[in-house]
């Protein structure tokens, strides 16, 4: 019989969900998964936040009726959302030239960010880090974007390849988007100084380039205020951006999708109309967001107590991946490793680059049932006391 889909092919898998599927069919007892990109605990369990938990006996208690929210999500998260991001006393803010809606996950702000923007620049091209997050390019193709990349990561150093990025945007047209990952580069946990950052921020203003800075990892480079010095850099520059912002890791509420997207608008008027298009965008995508994930941020973010036992809370969840980048380091070295991994140290974030090729990291998973994507990144959050061992072993093993 012949049928409506007789011509629809299949799909390629996810790489890195197709490697969850391999490693949950592996009946080895001590597999070891950094393939992921989620903070575990020392446990191996994804965290539940003291401060989350509190915020949602509250709301469990205040037995809250489940309404509509606003097509732009929760008034308190946008306002908390944007603090974080451009500071409670912007000037931006004050003058109105700001505005934040609610979105469903980093993702999801990306994708509103890239429906409006092709509908503005048409013509324009978008051009992400090379390598970076693997959903980049394909959610701005699929907005109907050419996506091309710009230099960034140099395997020679193991570190930045500032003066070919720089390049890369100084050969870029006016109206090109630019995507920046605002700190803790994924997926090579490298990212520039903030010396090297004001000359890129100069470049992107003196092109006209768009700047789209993503913000999925605030929190885990150096702190919360920290990691949006770039963000901060950029508006101080009085540049017209888009931030795509995401509290998956930082609240550990991946399946809750709270997101955030900022828009730094030229005057009030600008980013009035500014909004209402997004909203547009959101009204015929998914209407509205959803209420849970959402209120338990707003609370956390406007409760003074609970905001400080948050803040305390992602800082542990930082100083243990520091702690797994320091040990992992050593214990290499430790068990033989003919190679230096101090370079570990400097990247930030929840992910390195290890620089282990594709081979080595097909022994690394057979010989020592160790999971890491084939690009080498691994992911340092899944690391614990219980594992660091065995991981720290099998690379030296492949190196
Ligand atoms: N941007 C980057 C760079 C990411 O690494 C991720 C998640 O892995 C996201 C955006 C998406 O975040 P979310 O899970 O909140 O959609």
């Amino acid at each position: 019989m012949s049928t409506l889909f007789d011509s629809v092919e299949l799909a390629p898998r996810d790489p890195i969900l197709g490697l969850n599927e391999q490693y949950n069919a592996d009946t080895r007892p001590g597999k070891v998964n950094l393939g992921v990109g989620v903070y575990y605990d020392d446990q191996g369990r994804i965290p539940l936040l003291g401060a989350v938990r509190k915020a949602e006996i509250a709301r469990i208690e205040a037995a809250a009726a489940r309404g509509y929210l606003p097509i732009e999500g929760i008034a308190g998260y946008n306002q908390g959302a944007q603090a974080l991001l451009i500071g409670k006393d912007s000037p931006l803010a004050a003058a109105g030239r700001v505005l934040t809606t609610q979105a469903l996950g980093g993702t999801g702000a990306l994708k509103i960010g890239a429906d409006f923007l092709r509908q503005l620049l048409p013509t324009s091209k978008v051009l992400i880090s090379d390598p970076s997050w693997e959903n980049h390019r394909a959610l701005f193709e699929r907005a109907g974007f050419e996506v091309g990349t710009y230099a960034y990561y140099d395997a020679a150093t193991r570190g930045l390849n500032f003066d070919g990025m720089l390049a890369a945007l100084k050969a870029a047209p006016a109206n090109t988007v630019v995507v920046l990952h605002a700190c803790c580069h994924n997926p090579t946990g490298v990212d520039p100084t903030f010396d090297q950052w004001k000359q890129i921020a100069a470049v992107v203003k003196e092109n006209k380039l768009v700047p789209f800075l993503d913000i999925a990892y605030q929190g885990f480079g150096e702190g919360l205020r920290e990691d949006a010095a770039v963000v901060r850099l950029f508006a101080d520059l009085d540049l017209t951006m888009f931030i795509s912002s995401s509290f998956s890791k930082s609240f550990s509420l991946y399946g809750e999708r709270v997101g955030a997207l900022t828009v730094v608008a030229g005057s009030k008027d600008e980013a009035t109309r500014v909004l209402s298009q997004l909203k547009r965008v959101i009204r015929t995508n998914y209407s509205n967001p959803p209420t849970h994930g959402g209120t338990i941020v707003s609370t956390v973010l406007n409760s003074p107590e609970l905001f400080a036992m948050w803040e305390e809370e992602l800082g542990a969840m930082r100083d243990r991946i520091r702690l797994m980048r320091k040990q992992l380091v050593e214990k290499i070295k430790e068990h033989g490793g003919k190679q230096d991994f101090s370079f570990v140290l400097q990247q930030r974030g929840m992910f390195s680059y290890s620089g282990l090729t594709s081979a080595q990291v097909d022994r690394l998973r057979e010989e020592h049932g160790v999971y890491a994507v084939s690009s080498g990144r691994i992911c340092v959050a899944a690391l614990n006391s219980g594992n660091i061992d065995q991981v720290a072993k099998g690379i030296a093993a492949v190196l």
